[in-house]
């Protein structure tokens, strides 16, 4: 069983008085400047001139050169894309550390895979959200929160976890649960998530399923409903309900099918695959391709990217979509 944090159990004292930086304004850091500020804390934005930087000025943030607000803080959490951490840990944040600061991250990728090597003298601690940015940000203005793991790779103050604690909780995370973890486990289930179930498996499914409907025939707009639109009223039954509530919601017909056919489409190639991608997690095989694929500038990456834009599923989904502005949030 996890050991579990809430919101009563935790305290922000390890933070009070203290100043954090965050850096990046991104999907991650714009959430956590904003949160921890609102949960009281003396928060630094540490970035380069740009539009990120733009946007924490407009939210009234004090944005720094990374450079400087490493000498200033405490606390310094990198919300930059984790490709680009090394190369700016080495430039910008290395330099300037003094011992007995915290450097936070909200993935372990760069520790685990050791891309970034601190000194012993500064604890390294991890606070990673179980959800994307934007949600991280506004499920903590209606009040409730996204959860987190944390954990602690390197304790030179003795007091590690309860600062990694400490900052789940000005995250809203208490309010949903804080659970404690290793740099490897969140960095091996992190990835396996992301790859084979929300990202790589549901996107892939989709496509799957809208290509089935309308190479046999079906217009294209009634399989997006059908495969991609209706499938977030479906993930909200399952967030808030579990498996079982979604199935008492559907129509018997549907429960049926889905006990039927569901293990026909996620066979035992699938469970295969699964078991494959998490080896090649593990052995540092996938870090490894990831880590080369940057370095060459990213050839593959880019042309993926550019193929999957142009998906059958991209092109009708957009001009629905538009009919449909109710839809876009903030
Ligand atoms: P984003 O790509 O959304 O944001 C990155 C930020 O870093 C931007 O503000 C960007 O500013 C800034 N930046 C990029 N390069 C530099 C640089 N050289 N110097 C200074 N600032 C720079 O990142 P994410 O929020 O997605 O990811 C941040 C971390 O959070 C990663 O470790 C990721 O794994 C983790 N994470 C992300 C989740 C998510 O929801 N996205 C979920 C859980 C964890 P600019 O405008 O100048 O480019
Ligand atoms: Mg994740
Ligand atoms: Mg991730």
């Amino acid at each position: 069983m996890a050991q579990m944090y809430f919101d009563e159990d935790l305290s922000l004292e390890p933070l009070v008085g203290r100043t954090v930086a965050i850096l990046g304004y991104g999907s991650q850091g714009h959430a956590h400047a904003q949160n921890l500020r609102d949960s009281g804390l003396d928060v630094l934005v540490g970035l380069r001139p740009g539009n990120s930087w733009d946007r924490a000025v407009e939210d009234g943030f004090d944005v720094r050169p990374v450079a400087d607000v490493v000498r200033e803080a405490d606390l310094v959490m990198f919300l930059l894309p984790d490709e680009v951490q090394p190369k700016v840990y080495e430039q910008e944040v290395r330099p300037n550390l003094r011992a007995g600061q915290v450097l936070a991250f909200a993935h372990g990728f760069n520790i685990h895979f050791g891309q970034i090597r601190p000194p012993s003298d500064v604890d390294v601690i991890l606070v990673a959200p179980k959800g994307p940015g934007h949600l991280v940000r506004r499920v903590y203005t209606e009040g409730g929160g996204v959860p987190a793991l944390v954990a602690v790779h390197q304790d030179a103050s003795g007091r590690a976890m309860d600062t990694a604690l400490a900052y789940a909780k000005a995250l809203g995370a208490g309010r949903a649960a804080v659970l404690t973890t290793t740099f490897r486990e969140e960095t091996e289930t992190d990835l396996f998530g992301e790859q084979a179930v929300l990202c790589g498996g549901v996107s892939h499914l989709i496509q799957a399923g809208f290509e089935t409907l309308v190479e046999a025939g079906y217009q294209p707009e009634v399989a997006y409903f059908e495969v991609l639109h209706e499938l977030k009223l479906i993930v909200d039954l399952i967030y808030e309900k579990g498996l079982s509530g979604m199935r008492e919601s559907i129509s018997d017909t549907a429960e049926f099918g889905d006990y039927v056919s569901g293990p026909k489409v996620i066979g035992e190639a699938s469970r295969k695959a699964m078991r494959e991608i998490l080896a090649d997690i593990q052995s540092g095989r996938f870090a490894r391709e990831w880590i080369l694929e940057n370095a060459l500038g990213r050839p593959m990456f880019s042309a993926m990217r550019a193929r999957e834009r142009t998906h059958p599923v991209e092109v009708v989904g957009e001009a629905l979509r538009e009919k449909m502005p109710f839809i876009r949030r903030r």
